[in-house]
């Protein structure tokens, strides 16, 4: 193996399938590959086994964000667009990797996401390719449809808690002409309405839970945590081997079929840079071997920002009140101990909203996410205050940044760079938005509950002020994508099959092979990609 300088592959072992990540994607691959018996699998993961207990309540995401046993905690580099300030960017690194510590909630995006990646070349992926795999996946409490599939692996839940804040959201939403849209991955997205989470009886369902755990007595299935993949090792332009680090150990392993890289849209593209794929400059700087010169491989990063308004509430009924009130929060805790009910069942959103920040626009291009509490940051402590949220999230950003190794040690983060804010249609979009979403915050459904706008404050008005608040505050929706994109063009990286172009034997199948970023929360996506790549990946292996 010509970039195999260490003998580690001379005692490797055998599968004929490798996967690396068990995220998301690469737990549905996992269940997947190994299902029919007829092929063996390893599943990698560089982090340890689900076992945190706040993995599995859904409002224990905000004990995640900052949790290093099973988070990458990255940075960006200071980001222009946002007055120099770096962005923290949560990444899970756990089985289920960030399907084990996101917001839980379940939205496909739009129909013309799919129509635009087919009418950008890549065939079978329309909207109406891709419907079956999301319903495949799909196990819909409220019953299969045209639109929602019963029996996969994924359940798919309303949320199991009463709230009049998440009401009057979407009744104030109404009456500034948003349509009340009952289900968000349905006929269309636009309109207010209540959030789906990735939850089963008020429990989390990562990947891990819906796709790993049933297929874990599977004897050709076997699941190694810990093991940090440090490069890819290859016979030419043939991936054969994974070489990873596993209790201070370097060991490698051989893939008889397939190496399928599912590390996530950080670190897919570093481990094929590490690997010698990618940009030739970039890896000779590091002193690394250049077994393919993709220059793709880390471009065209892209994530959701959001830029969070706080309202100050009128009456004690946020989570402010509940969880600062040592009685209350004793009785929320038992409530959710005995019935899975209550507010700890609350996930990234309770009700939203999708609207067009211009009637132009053929969809929606911001997404309202409310919230019955607030914080100075997302997984802080919750205001002393009752206060309830509303953030903006423009949909899809035409900024682009890059996803670069900074050293040729795997140990060592890489160098992110989003570009928030780059572009004017960005910059409008957030502007337009905070207009529209303060229209419905001081709608009549809301008056009641509403003292005043805590942050920004109504002293930020004009269209500078606000884009200077977006400057100061905005963050992410923990959403990157597209820096190993699928097409045709000399800058993609994979094909249609996510096989990497220019290698056999390798393909990547996670977030980070979208042609673009979707107009929706990214994890119901990746897991429909996992599920077309699984059918891909079985059908070339005949
Ligand atoms: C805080 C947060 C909130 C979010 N909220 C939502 C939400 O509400 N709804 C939604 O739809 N989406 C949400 N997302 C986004 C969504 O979860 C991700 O887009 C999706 O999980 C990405 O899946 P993936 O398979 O591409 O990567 P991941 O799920 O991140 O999986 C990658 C896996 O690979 C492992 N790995 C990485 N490098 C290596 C290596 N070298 N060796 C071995 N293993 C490795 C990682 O540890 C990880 O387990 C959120 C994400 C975060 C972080």
């Amino acid at each position: 193996m010509n970039n195999n300088n260490n003998g580690a592959s001379g005692n490797a072992s055998e599968f004929d399938y490798v996967i690396v990540g068990a995220g998301s994607a690469g737990c549905v691959l996992a269940n997947r590959l190994s299902a029919n018996g007829k092929y063996s699998v390893l599943l990698l993961e560089a982090g340890p086994k689900d076992t945190n207990l706040w993995i599995h309540v859904p409002l224990g995401y905000g004990k995640l964000f900052k949790e290093k046993t099973v988070n990458w905690m990255y940075q960006t580099e200071p980001e222009p667009g946002l007055n120099g300030r770096q962005v923290f960017q949560p990444r899970g690194k756990v089985l289920g990797g960030s399907s084990s510590i996101n917001g839980l909630l379940y939205v496909r995006g739009q129909h013309e996401d799919y129509d635009r990646w087919r009418q950008h070349g890549n065939a079978g992926w329309g909207y109406d390719d891709v419907l079956p795999y999301f319903k495949k996946a799909e196990n819909q409490q409220r019953g299969g449809d045209k639109y929602h599939g019963v029996g996969g692996p994924l359940p798919v839940s309303d949320w199991r808690h009463a709230d009049p804040l998440s009401e009057a959201f979407v009744a104030a939403a109404a009456e500034t002409g948003i349509p009340t849209n009952p289900d968000f991955n349905g006929a269309a997205q636009e309109g207010a309405g209540f959030f789906q989470t990735t939850t089963r009886r008020g429990r989390r369902a990562s990947t891990a839970f819906s796709y790993l755990r049933p297929a874990k007595g599977r004897s050709n299935l076997h699941v190694e945590t810990g093991a940090l993949a440090q490069r890819l090792l290859f016979d030419g332009r043939r991936a054969r081997a994974v070489e990873y680090r596993q209790n201070g150990e370097l060991r490698a392993v051989r893939a008889r079929k397939e190496i399928l890289v599912s590390s996530g849209a950080y670190n897919s593209p570093q481990l094929l840079q590490l690997s010698g794929v990618g940009p030739a400059e970039l890896l000779k700087t590091h002193g690394i071997d250049v077994v393919l010169d993709a220059p793709g491989v880390g471009n065209d990063l892209q994530d959701h920002m959001q830029v969070r308004l706080v309202m100050r509430c009128a009456q004690r009924i946020t989570l402010n009140d509940t969880l600062n009130h040592p009685l209350r929060r004793i009785m929320a805790g038992a409530r959710y101990a005995a019935f899975r009910k209550g507010p700890l069942t609350i996930a990234a959103g309770t009700s939203g909203a999708f609207f067009k920040t211009n009637p132009r626009l053929a969809s929606p291009d911001v997404q309202i996410h409310f919230l019955p509490f607030s914080t100075d940051k997302m997984g802080e402590k919750l205001h002393s205050f009752s206060g309830f949220t509303a953030s903006v999230c423009q949909l899809r950003p035409e900024s682009r940044g890059s996803l670069r190794i900074k050293s040729a040690d795997p140990t060592v983060p890489p160098e992110i760079r989003i570009n928030y804010l780059a572009t004017e249609t960005d910059r409008a979009a957030f502007i337009d938005g905070i207009r529209i979403l303060r229209k419905i915050l001081s709608a009549p459904a809301l008056k009641p509950y509403v003292v005043d706008e805590a942050y920004p404050g109504s002293k930020v008005s004009s269209d500078g002020d606000v884009l200077d608040y977006c400057r100061r505050t905005g963050s992410t929706v923990y959403h990157p994508t597209s820096t190993c994109r699928m097409g045709n063009d000399p800058l993609a990286v994979v094909d249609q099959r996510l096989r990497l172009r220019g290698i056999e034997g390798l393909r990547v199948v996670d977030a980070s092979v979208m042609p673009d970023l979707m107009s929706g929360n990214t994890n119901a996506p990746t897991i429909m990609i996992a599920e077309k790549a699984s059918d891909m990946i079985l059908e070339d292996a005949r």
